[in-house]
């Protein structure tokens, strides 16, 4: 079946759901195809934190803010249930050298608006009393919310179906036809040819086979994270809770080594606990490059299950249902590329890494206003897919 749209957005998860929804909330003429399902690729995979406290000061602190503002008003107005909460987040902090770091880390946060602020040894076993005995102080962010991500790119693909915007699930894209001059002509699936002269790539970890049909590299890697969920229980903690460490595995920091064993080093473990609204726990997380693999690995779950207990001793008597791993798309400097191309008409949306549920409210505010060329929430001079090629 062939057909047409002003715009046709290539993917289905949180980033191309929520591109989708700001365009048709723009009444642009929008269509999204996916080869699978709504939130079939990494945002049906992952966990759903929207966080602050986690960003480096400046550019990605003042993108996550821009984006976290936007979660209130959207979970309103999409009318379906995303489960957003804002009990903020709290990092736990281990010793003395981690805490010089964090007071440091919390202040340069603090000068940018974030409201952060560090807990001494009392406050942070208030907070959370089940955390272990030596855990010394911690770092919280006021402002930081989880919502169901799954729920998320249903409820943004919902509210822009109400707008106008079409949605063809199970299609793949195979290609994508220029005219003589370069220019976009059409956006070949399997399901039939929808002639359009404006793509946006939100294909995830997928963004660099779509990138290859107009002859564009776009550096984008899978890094896959692994992670447990923990039967109905009672609340080990009311509120997301992560190790400061998780800081230096997501940076790769290496001018501060956490005490933690080989195999946490290698498989890049953190304790990331996440609270949900079923009243289950989700523990991670590891941090690989293992290609498109998307299994879980026994010793891998068994460090991210030793590494929650060390934190959280009472999680040694609770049982996991289930484990999954998704994969991460991963760029060289962790930012997301949003960007204009060199193809006229072409736009890349993807490489959020561990970001993407966060930054997706902003990524597609931020596409819709240079396809509808209204001045931009914030400068992407950092997100160009030309800062790579730059860099060659
Ligand atoms: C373990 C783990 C935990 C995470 N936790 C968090 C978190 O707490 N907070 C956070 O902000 N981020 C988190 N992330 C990161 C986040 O999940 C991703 O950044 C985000 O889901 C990426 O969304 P996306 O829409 O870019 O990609 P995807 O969700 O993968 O969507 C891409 C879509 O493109 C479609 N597609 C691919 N090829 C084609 C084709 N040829 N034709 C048509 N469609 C195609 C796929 O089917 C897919 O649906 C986590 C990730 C992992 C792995």
């Amino acid at each position: 079946m062939n057909t047409s749209a002003d715009v046709v957005v290539i993917g289905g998860g949180v980033v191309g759901t929520a591109v989708t929804y700001f365009l048709a909330r723009n009444h642009v003429d929008v269509l999204l195809v996916d080869k699978g399902a709504i939130a079939g690729g990494t945002s049906g995979r992952c966990e759903g934190n929207v966080l602050l406290v986690d960003k480096m000061p400046g550019f990605d602190c003042q993108l996550t803010k821009l984006s976290q503002n936007l979660f209130p008003e959207i979970s309103e107005e999409l009318d379906y249930p995303i489960e957003w909460t804002q009990k903020g987040s709290l990092l736990a902090i281990e010793n003395e050298a981690e805490m010089e770091v964090a007071v440091d880390f919390c202040q340069k946060l603090a000068g940018e608006g974030v409201p952060v602020r560090i807990l001494d040894r009392h406050e942070v076993h208030d907070d959370a009393p089940m955390l272990a005995d030596d855990v010394i102080g911690g770092m919280e962010c006021d402002s930081d919310g989880l919502l169901n991500p799954m729920a998320l790119a249903q409820g943004l693909t919902h509210g822009a179906k109400k707008a106008g915007a079409k949605v063809q699930s199970f299609s793949p894209v195979v290609d994508i036809g220029l005219d003589p001059n370069g220019r976009i002509e059409k956006v070949v699936t399997e399901t039939g040819e929808i002639l359009t002269r404006q793509v946006v790539n939100a294909a995830g970890i997928w963004a660099p086979e779509i990138g290859k049909q107009v002859g564009l590299e776009i550096p984008i890697t899978p890094r896959q994270g692994q992670l447990l969920v923990a039967e109905r229980t009672f609340p080990v903690a009311r509120r997301k809770v992560m190790e400061f460490g998780y800081m230096m595995a997501k940076f790769e920091s290496s001018d501060y080594k956490r005490d933690v064993t080989p195999e946490m080093e290698a498989y890049g473990v953190a304790l990331v606990f996440e609270p949900t609204r079923a009243g289950n726990f989700i523990i991670g997380s590891s941090r690989r490059f293992v290609g498109m693999d998307t299994t879980c690995h026994i010793d891998v779950l068994r460090a991210i299950a030793k590494r929650a207990i060390r934190f959280f001793p009472v999680i040694k008597q609770i049982k996991f249902i289930r484990s999954y791993a998704g994969l991460r798309p991963y760029t060289p400097d962790h930012f997301p590329i949003i960007s204009t191309t060199d193809i006229p008409g072409f736009y890349v949306a993807a490489g959020h890494e561990g970001d993407g549920i966060g930054l997706s409210l902003i990524t597609g505010k931020l596409i819709a206003q240079m396809i509808c060329e209204e001045p931009l929430a914030i400068s992407v001079d950092p997100l160009k897919l030309s800062r790579f090629k730059d860099k060659q």
